[in-house]
């Protein structure tokens, strides 16, 4: 069977990094029209400067994205396309990034990944989520031909942004497991080296828990060069099954039966406390360092009532029909539902033991 990876060149991370974006490109031998695809507010407290101090050389055109739509992204792609650049520099979060990965695929120029904000694992990934897609999950693109991490930029980010990358590598923990489920049940093609490379992002989130949470300079390059790693898993693997398993699902269904009330990786990461405890691992762990690190463990935290909980796990399985996970090709009946919810305090009942 014939496998191909299909990686990034080059990824500088550090304090300060955003004035080499020059430097940058003319290394990859880019030179020319270049597409800048960012928000408004990061357009200027980030964008501007670095235009005029560090792409000297460059013509640079900026486009401002404000949703993370399909119809956004296809009216930007068409004004991009109008300008034909050499490369599109995608700076700001995962909606600002996932706009210019599915501008590229349309229009078939390489970009180059700038993240803002610690926030989720898409920031090197080859796959794309825009609402209005035909999925509600992702779409395959290519993966970034450079990332650029400033830590400087990062550190500036909303706190909350930023520790909910922590809540997505957390994540690995239980998709892993379903990817191996999925291979021994189904035959499907499991990487072990994928598998370890995303395990290991969420067990650095375990071991320096207590510098993440504090969102120091060094916290935040742990964070985000975890988050590179488990993109770089992703573009190993050739799909998102290292990274997303039945805890994607369940924030998936979350995002239909309460329209996308917290942050992804906020998300996941609860996600992650009910699908540890289905398959047996300890979920009490996840769910302390969660806390640990300030990340939501309730429905009420995360700001949804207990009933969305429970419907979104009943229905968490009929997203991705082809993703098979622990959560079978039935899922949860309401009644277990429930009682997983219960039990490890997701919703109300919130008395449980932590101490074992
Ligand atoms: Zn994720």
């Amino acid at each position: 069977m014939k496998h191909s990876i299909d990686l990034f060149k080059k990824v500088v991370i550090g304090y300060g990094v955003r004035w080499e974006l020059g430097d940058l490109i003319k290394e990859l031998g880019i030179s020319g029209r270049l597409a800048v695809v960012t928000g408004p507010k990061v357009r200027r407290l980030v964008v501007e400067q670095v235009i005029e101090r560090a792409l000297d050389g460059f013509s640079v055109d900026v486009f401002e994205v404000e949703q993370p739509t399909v119809e956004v992204a296809e009216s930007v792609s068409d004004l991009i396309n109008s300008q034909k650049p050499s490369l599109i520099v995608a700076v700001g979060g995962g909606k600002d990034i996932d706009v210019a990965k599915y501008v590229s695929r349309r229009i078939g120029a390489h970009y180059v990944s700038v993240p803002t904000v610690t926030s989720h694992d898409g920031v090197a990934s080859p796959f794309t989520s825009l609402r209005g897609m035909e999925t509600v999950y992702s779409v395959r693109t290519s993966p970034p031909i450079a990332v650029l991490a400033d830590i400087e930029v990062m550190a500036s980010a909303p706190r909350r942004l930023a520790i909910a990358g922590a809540g997505d590598l957390i994540s690995k923990i239980t998709a892993v497991r379903d990817w191996r489920l999925a291979h021994r049940l189904k035959g499907e093609y499991y990487g072990d080296y994928a598998a370890s490379l995303a395990l290991m992002s969420a067990r650095h989130v375990f071991t320096f828990s207590k510098t993440i949470a504090r969102l120091t300079s060094e916290g935040l390059r742990i964070l985000a060069e975890g988050l590179i790693s488990s993109s770089t898993a992703i573009c190993i693997a050739g799909s998102t099954r290292p990274a997303s398993g039945s805890e994607h699902l369940f924030s998936h269904a979350l995002d239909i039966v309460a329209s996308h009330p917290a942050l992804h990786g906020e998300q996941v990461g609860l996600g992650t406390i009910v699908m540890s405890y289905i398959h047996g691992i300890n979920w009490r762990r996840i769910k302390k360092t969660l806390k640990k690190l300030g990340l939501p463990t309730t429905a009420r935290e995360l700001g949804v009532r207990d009933e969305h909980v429970i419907e979104a796990l009943t229905i968490a399985h009929k997203i991705r029909p082809d993703r098979y996970t622990i959560l079978g090709e039935s899922g949860l009946t309401r009644d277990a539902a429930e009682e997983v919810a219960n039990k490890t305090g997701v919703i109300a009942n919130d008395s449980e033991d932590l101490s074992e």
